[in-house]
């Protein structure tokens, strides 16, 4: 299938040459996915010297990982203040370090594969659309400092912010310089680039139809060519483990839900200077929430909701096209060149998961539009939990990570949500 048309596609570094599975193979550990998910597991299991292969049923980043935002953030969709409540100062506390380590792996990744994918600490802007969200971040900063001695991110007052984003509909903002920003497809096309020299078999075009656990042990795995013979599977297909039923529950386990992005024509110098001038990455705090930064060839990328029954429609498009006028009534004018959309994975609980659904296959996923960096981390884990140690997830462990009742009515479900969440934003709380 053809990537999305998005910005980082046509600005992409060629994909590496990669081969289709066309005859039978064993294997120590089969990895189902070549995203962000599928390559960090087989990184941390290459360098354990354990033998494993990549199977992607599309080319490498075709999922999430080729057309997000590439915005590496430090926040968790709950506030840090709300999970403290909820969870407790210690495991939020270790939530906090979970994040940190996540984006440090984010770095250390482009830096031990030399990828050119314009890593930087671009730094991200939470702006606040209401006077309660702006209490939250201020109240999360504080939470920080006093409980993690986290002093790193800072409150940004409503003329601030306006400069800093270039418009001046927020009350306020909470910004964290430490945070990461990339080109997503040349992240994935990179890492797959570096593993492949390094030995790692990734084969594309290659989906997994089937899995079948065999009572003398190890797993088969027949793809569209060939069939594969492993000890174990791990399956890093997150808002995609629907596109194949290959014989597991995970695909009731989360809700995928569609996103769109579009991005302006390549914008002025003059514009350039007034709209996120110091490049941070900026996401509001609306529940269906909006998101921009500036993408290559200096144009505004601006992100938000899809449509809830996954089916792309221009009204999708126009809707978002008039949200970033609102929020830009200066770029009216200006030329839309890039539309596409995209799967994000939701969890009940709004946590990714890591864990088993039998003894020889694992997974990690539903990280919700917050996979940049939590991939890499969830990778990891992936990985070490195929090797028989699992570091301590905290709540993203796969406990409570069962299939979703009723998850056939999700579509009319979310349409009450969006409708719900579209009245509370129209409140600016
Ligand atoms: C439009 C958009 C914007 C986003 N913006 C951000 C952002 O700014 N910041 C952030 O943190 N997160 C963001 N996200 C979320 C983030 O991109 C994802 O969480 C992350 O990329 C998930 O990576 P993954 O490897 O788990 O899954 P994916 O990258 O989706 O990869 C799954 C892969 O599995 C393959 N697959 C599926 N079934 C099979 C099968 N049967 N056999 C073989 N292969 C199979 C698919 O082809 C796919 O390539 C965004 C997502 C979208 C869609």
């Amino acid at each position: 299938m053809q990537h999305a048309p998005s910005v980082w596609l046509t600005t992409a570094n060629p994909a590496p040459q990669l081969p289709q599975l066309d005859q039978g193979i064993q294997t120590d550990v089969a990895i189902i996915g070549a995203g962000y998910t599928g390559l960090a597991a087989a990184h941390h299991l290459r360098r354990a010297g354990v033998a494993c292969i990549v199977l992607e049923a599309n080319d490498v980043g075709w999922g999430a990982s080729g057309r997000n935002g590439g915005m590496a953030v430090l926040r968790y969709k709950k506030s840090w203040a709300a999970l403290a409540r909820e969870l407790g100062r210690e495991r939020t506390r270790h939530l906090h370090r979970l994040l940190h380590q996540a984006v440090d792996l984010l770095e250390q990744t482009v830096d031990e594969y030399r990828i050119d994918c314009a890593f930087a600490r671009y730094g991200h802007i939470t702006a606040a659309n209401g006077k309660r969200a702006l209490a939250t971040l201020t109240a999360d900063a504080e939470w920080l400092a006093a409980e993690a001695g986290d002093r790193a991110p800072r409150m940004l007052d409503a003329r601030e912010t306006a400069d800093l984003t270039g418009t001046s509909c927020y009350l306020g903002g909470y910004l964290d310089p430490r945070a990461g920003g990339i080109h997503p497809l040349n992240y994935a096309r990179g890492f797959a680039a570096g593993l492949s020299a390094a030995g790692v078999p990734i084969y594309v075009g290659t989906a997994v139809d089937t899995l079948r656990e065999e009572a003398s042990g190890g797993v088969v795995l027949e793809t569209s060519n060939a069939v594969v013979r492993a000890k174990q599977v791990l399956v890093a297909t997150n808002a995609y483990t629907d596109l194949r039923e290959y014989g597991t529950d995970l695909s009731r386990r989360i809700v995928p839900v569609s996103t769109s992005v579009i991005t302006t024509a390549p914008l002025p110098a003059s514009a350039l200077a007034a709209i996120v001038r110091e490049r941070h990455l900026v996401s509001d705090t609306r529940h269906l929430l909006n998101y921009f930064r500036i993408a290559p060839g200096d144009r505004l990328l601006y992100g938000g909701r899809g449509s809830l029954t996954g089916r792309q429609s221009p009204e999708v498009y126009r809707g978002l096209e008039a949200k970033l006028r609102e929020t830009f009534p200066a770029l009216a004018g200006v030329e839309i060149d890039h539309r596409w959309s995209g799967k994000v994975a939701v969890t009940l609980d709004d946590f990714p998961h890591v864990g088993r659904v039998s003894p020889r296959i694992a997974y990690a996923m539903g990280y919700g539009g917050r996979g940049v960096a939590l991939t890499q981390l969830l990778g990891k884990m992936l990985a070490h939990l195929a090797m028989g140690e699992l570091n301590d997830p905290g709540p993203m462990n796969g406990g409570a990570f069962r299939p979703i009742p009723l998850h056939a009515l999700r579509i009319p479900a979310m349409k009450a949500v969006a409708g719900y969440y579209r009245l509370l934003d129209g409140l600016r709380l």
